[in-house]
């Protein structure tokens, strides 16, 4: 079979679809025929040589596909399932955890199912499992045009109703931003962002803030968050090293700022994961009111120019590699 492999560390140009071994499945494992996959950011660090925690060398964390041998009995050859692997994913067969298995409801493409996996477990992970997200509170997503962002947007809307406040860098982006269903949309490079959250917030501040950005928003995020609010890192698109931080600011707001990295979790724990989203989100999928976000589909074999799509901050929504 083939499957997309870095050849040095390096840029995208360091990409080539290769012959590479067919994997065979292990205990409570299934064999995916892939028909499509996604790219993701941490693709891009494992390209480069900086992942730390990957060990396939096919990259990729993500398929939908058809289950063509399984060691699970509760899941059967010929099912059509979307998921996260543990490497792999860029490749014309891969290897999934079986508990891992999420159906595809019969209404969405391989595509459409390839556009969910890593960015909408990952927004509602975020939001509900470690941010408590409650009706009639507040959220402020960054990078609301990202594959995450608008997976959250959505979820925010649609699972608790809250008051959705998004920043993002194009009008494009924030136009896509409102159709998806936020209230707020603000322009970072026009627009103070913290300004714009007080005002919209009755000068209270946000009850939750998803930050991709990191560093560079510290002070702005740390403006724009409400007493007792929680402040979730997932993501350090601004730089991870913040110079000055100021501890009693944290206990005077009594903010919860937690860190996560979804990769690096335990089996177990993806595979809950999974379970409950399969259960509270994806009826949502099946009628219609929440969608995957698809940019743009390559085909495989243009891999390269899928990776510079993303790095070149150009993509709203997701960017998906046709495998079959
Ligand atoms: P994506 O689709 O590639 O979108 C990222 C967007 O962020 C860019 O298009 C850009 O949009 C914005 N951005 C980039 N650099 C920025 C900066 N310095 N300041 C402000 N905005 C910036 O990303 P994704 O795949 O959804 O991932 C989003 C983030 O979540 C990434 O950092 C990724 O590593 C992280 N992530 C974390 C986990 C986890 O478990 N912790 C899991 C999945 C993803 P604009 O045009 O608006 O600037």
């Amino acid at each position: 079979m083939k499957g997309v492999v870095a050849i040095n560390p390096g840029g995208a140009d360091q990409l080539a679809y290769v012959e590479r071994p067919k994997p065979t499945i292990e205990e409570n494992q299934l064999l995916i025929e892939v028909h499509a996959t996604a790219i993701n950011r941490t693709d891009i660090l494992q390209r480069e040589g900086k992942s730390g925690y990957a060990t396939n060398p096919i990259i990729g964390i993500e398929v939908a596909g058809v289950v063509v041998d399984s060691s699970d009995p509760q899941v059967s050859t010929g099912e059509r399932v979307m998921g996260l692997v543990n490497g792999g994913a860029y490749a014309e067969y891969a290897i999934m955890p079986a508990k891992r298995a999420i159906k595809i409801p019969n209404s969405l493409s391989f595509e459409e199912a390839a556009a969910i996996p890593e960015v909408f477990l990952t927004a509602y992970q975020t939001l509900y499992w470690i941010g408590k997200l409650q009706a009639s509170e507040s959220v402020l997503i960054h990078a609301g045009g990202s594959g995450v962002g608008t997976a959250a947007i959505q979820l925010a809307k649609q699972l608790s109703k809250a008051q959705v406040l998004v920043t993002a860098g194009s009008a494009n982006k924030l136009k896509v931003c409102r159709e998806l269903g936020a209230d707020v949309t603000i322009n970072y490079k026009e627009q103070d962002f913290e300004e714009e959250v007080k005002k919209e917030t009755d000068g209270k501040g946000v009850s939750l803030i998803l930050d991709f950005i990191g560093a560079s928003y510290w002070e702005r995020n740390y403006q724009s968050i409400a007493v007792d609010g929680r402040w979730v890192l997932i993501g350090v698109l601004g730089g991870s090293t913040v110079e000055k931080v100021r501890l009693m600011d944290i206990m005077a707001k009594r903010v919860q700022l937690t860190g996560t990295l979804l990769t690096p979790r335990s089996d177990v724990y993806k595979a809950e994961l999974s379970e409950d989203f399969s259960s509270r989100v994806l009826p949502l999928f099946e009628n219609g009111r929440i969608q995957p976000i698809i940019d743009t589909v390559f085909p495989i074999e243009e891999v390269q120019k899928a990776h510079e799509r993303m790095e070149a901050n150009q993509n709203i929504g997701k960017i998906l590699l046709k495998v079959r």
